[in-house]
């Protein structure tokens, strides 16, 4: 008697619809945003599982490809880097009022504070694991999430003080830019005169931390004077221009392609409406093809009239219909396709397909938006060369 396996959930539905990562694309983006921002640090934000690119993977790519650091949000992303043994540098900038601090700094995480009583809990938890913590202070520039505003002359006297006490080491002292993107808003200089001043308040309370950092993609490319000794970069890494409504001045490749299999092909009289709502109506007679991906795997539903997002062979296929939670259809028209062809939905643009950009544009939405949600349910994730 045999005995059946089981596919794991994610090998069943891995030739449904899945991610495909270049991570040598990945490597030509970190080399090329390194080059630009010299002789400033380079951190690669991998967030949000390196929207969606696989936090892991391309940590490890990006620090052989001239990143010296990495950024993430919350701490449990930072642990995970350090479980994969990725040593470097990594930087958590959200974490709550009962964050495990010390499990972070036995890990070497480092940590932002952005509050009196965040510096507080961090030193604490310093003290209870018996070292210190490394400390990366923020201040509030022009963006008003996070970063210590009124706040920002005790801040950076305390720390002062918890540094002398050996509980922290202030080696950061950043902000955010909340307009980089639109190179001519003047709100960036207003930011960067902020941002000096409370670097000056720092100083003359006696810090000396070696790393001032403003910059995130949008700035790493179009404003030099704002790279400091450090710029944080996300999108621009996975090959996606952050810049409106202007080319980057650094070429970019996209790393991402989502792709799925057709699982279904028919023939369609003229006249007929597809999918809820319909929508979407046949002009003449036609075949329906049936893509097995939705909004449950982080598709954008699209507002009609409807575009021709995805690709097949070099043509570009259109949208019928609203897209459903877990499955597509797009007119082919007399366009051969059969079923367990593969069809890509977002990618380069090689085969037809839109672009993170042109999902973003055509959804209303961004590309940052458009990429982290690609990362749930269904999408497996693949790398160049895998089959
Ligand atoms: C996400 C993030 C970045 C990266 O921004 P990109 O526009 O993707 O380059 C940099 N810094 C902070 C604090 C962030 O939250």
């Amino acid at each position: 008697m045999s005995t059946f396996i089981p596919p794991s959930p994610e090998t069943a539905v891995a030739p449904l619809a899945w991610r495909q990562v270049d991570l040598s694309a990945v490597a030509a983006n970190v080399s090329a945003l390194a080059t630009r921002c010299a002789p400033a640090e380079l951190m690669v934000v991998v967030k949000a599982d390196a929207y969606s690119h696989g936090s892991v993977e391309v940590a490890q790519v990006a620090l052989v490809s001239g990143a010296s650091r990495l950024g993430v949000a919350t701490l449990a992303e930072g642990l995970e880097l350090r479980q994969a043994g990725i040593t470097a540098p990594v930087l958590a900038w959200l974490a709550g009022p009962h964050a495990p601090y010390e499990t972070a700094i036995c890990h070497d995480l480092e940590l932002a504070a952005y509050s009196c009583m965040q510096l507080e809990n961090i030193a604490t938890a310093a003290r209870e694991t018996k070292s210190s913590a490394t400390v990366h202070l923020k201040a509030e520039t022009g963006m008003w999430r996070g970063g210590a505003s009124d706040e920002w002359a005790s801040l950076v006297e305390r720390a002062r003080e918890l540094e002398i006490a050996g509980d922290i080491d202030v080696i950061g002292i950043w902000s955010h830019l909340a307009r980089a993107d639109e190179p001519d808003d003047p709100s960036t200089d207003a930011q960067r005169d902020a941002f000096e001043y409370a670097v000056n308040i720092a100083w003359s309370r006696g810090l000396r931390p070696r790393l001032r950092h403003l910059a995130n993609s949008a700035a790493t490319l179009t404003r030099d004077d704002l790279h400091y000794d450090m710029v944080r970069c996300g999108l621009a890494v996975y090959g996606v221009n952050p810049l409106v409504n202007r080319s980057s001045p650094v070429p970019l490749q996209p790393a991402l392609t989502v792709r799925a299999t057709v699982v279904h092909v028919k023939s369609a009289p003229a006249g007929v409406g597809v999918s809820y709502g319909h929508t979407y109506r046949t002009e003449t007679d036609t075949r329906l093809a049936l893509l097995p991906l939705g909004y449950a795997d982080g598709l954008p539903v699209l507002p009609a009239p409807h575009p021709t997002p995805f690709g097949h062979r070099g043509i570009s296929l259109q949208l019928a219909g609203r897209v459903c939670m877990d499955q597509t259809v797009a007119d082919v028209g007399t366009h051969g396709i059969a079923v367990g062809d593969t069809v890509t939905i977002l990618g380069p643009g090689d085969e037809g397909e839109w672009t993170a950009e042109d999902w973003a544009h055509g959804s209303g939405r961004s590309a940052y938006d458009i990429l982290t949600g690609l990362g749930r349910r269904r999408m497996g994730l693949k790398y160049a060369g895998e089959s």
